[in-house]
């Protein structure tokens, strides 16, 4: 995947607040104490949803309010620090700096009647599961829900210059949702209502370690989105070392959570599985899976392991994932395998931001024109793009260090 960084990552704040950091109620009560009507609010938002890179594109709001808005707010908080690409543009990653210095990633993924956003919940991510590149470095900070809101906006944005539609979002970047849960909650809110995004939430995909009482609490949440538990074992001697939380939630817990979850929402569960060979792609793997899944609403996603430096995991080669899908289908399972591409750009969770922090962002360069640069970058970032890689990557330095 080719890496193009865009400017400096350096851990500036501005503390202009962003505009979606209001709540809308927030929001139109500073339009009324700037005699605009409560209504401009949804004006506002369309015009964000739309793509909307400055306060002055809004054509439909009076100057004097354009003006009052560009002097209180930003249009996003997030900093566009680097883009990579896959598939011939098909898929784009992005690294964001945000306020204060932290940085993350999100991944569009194109296919042909729908695109997928995999966004990240946290900088960093406290689990540490050995086999992911997010789990490796330090926790940085959870999200606030504009943070995570503005990833969507700024991939929307990016589609609708190409004439396609943000259609799904996945929690499958860095982070655990669940250890950030209100702020995932709020922006799932956020990204649902019609005045903003208005995408289904049968169309997103909240993807757990395993946080029990989370669980629980959004089977009561009336927030029908799809769940993923990433399982990758299902004995708990294995499971402990794979996914360490299981030592707090051990199986038992998580599957009764699950169950619990699905008869209560009517919901299929989806429980995720990273193909490492020789680890838990075995034939007593596959079958210990059809006895925890055998009385559950589920369906099985098999994810071939994405190599990430200083693991001591492999990737099977396609005949070991062919095998393990026999295997488990075998045990009467509704099993699917990611594929190529998501997996790529999936299970890349915290590469591109790894691969930027250790300045070697030009090791595989695409051959592929570049995907357009997010415009909310600052002029200065856009002025650097492509040709201050080298500078962008040694200021990254400082970044890790604060990250
Ligand atoms: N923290 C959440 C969501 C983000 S990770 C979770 O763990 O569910 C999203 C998925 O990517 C998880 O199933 C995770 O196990 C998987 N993953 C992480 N690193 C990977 C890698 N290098 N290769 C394949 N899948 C990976
Ligand atoms: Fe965190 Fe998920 Fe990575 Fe585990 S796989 S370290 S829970 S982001």
């Amino acid at each position: 995947m080719g890496v193009r960084a865009l400017g400096i990552v350096g851990g500036v704040t501005d503390l202009t607040p962003a505009i979606l950091s209001l709540p809308s109620i927030e929001l139109e009560s500073w339009l009324g104490a700037n005699d605009a009507p409560a209504y401009r609010r949804r004006q506002i938002w369309g015009w964000l949803a739309r793509g909307a890179t400055s306060f002055e594109d809004m054509h439909d709001l009076p100057k004097p309010l354009r003006l009052a808005l560009h002097r209180g707010f930003r249009i996003t908080s997030l900093r566009p620090v680097a883009v990579s690409k896959a598939d011939r543009g098909l898929t784009t990653k992005t690294l964001y700096e945000l306020d204060g210095g932290h940085s993350v990633e999100a991944v569009v993924m194109r296919y042909a009647h729908r695109s997928t956003l995999c966004i990240s919940s946290q900088a960093g991510c406290p689990i540490g599961c050995p086999f992911c590149a997010t789990g490796k470095f330090p926790f940085g900070r959870n999200l606030k829900a504009h943070e995570i809101v503005e990833q969507a906006l700024d991939a929307a944005r990016a589609l609708e210059a190409e004439g396609r539609r943000l259609s799904h979002i996945v929690f499958m970047g860095m982070g655990e949702p669940f250890a950030n849960y209100s702020a995932v909650v709020e922006s799932v809110r956020r990204f649902t209502d019609p005045d903003l995004l208005g995408i289904s939430p049968r169309r997103i995909v909240v993807s757990t370690s395993g946080l029990v009482p989370r669980i629980t609490q959004l089977g009561e949440a009336k927030l029908p989105v799809t769940l993923a538990i990433s399982l990758h074992a299902a004995r708990d001697e294995l499971r402990d070392v794979l996914v360490p939380i299981n030592r707090k939630y051990p199986l038992g817990e998580l599957m009764a959570a699950a169950q619990g979850y699905a008869e209560k929402t009517g919901r299929r569960v989806s429980y995720e599985w990273v193909l490492l060979a020789g680890v838990n792609d075995t034939e007593r793997d596959a079958r210990e899976l059809g006895r925890l899944l055998a009385r559950e609403l589920a369906h099985v996603n098999l994810i071939p392991f994405n190599p990430v430096e200083d693991t001591p995991y492999r990737a099977p080669d396609r005949s070991g994932v062919r095998r393990f899908k026999e295997l488990v289908e075998a045990q009467g399972l509704n099993v699917t395998v990611r594929d190529t591409r998501g997996r790529e750009a999936d299970a890349a969770c915290g590469q591109l931001h790894e691969r930027v922090m250790k300045g070697r962002a030009y090791d595989a360069p695409d051959p592929t024109p570049a995907p357009p640069l997010p415009s909310q970058g600052s002029p200065r970032s856009r002025r650097l793009r492509g040709v201050e890689v080298g500078r962008a990557i040694a200021t990254g330095a400082t970044a890790r260090k604060s990250s």
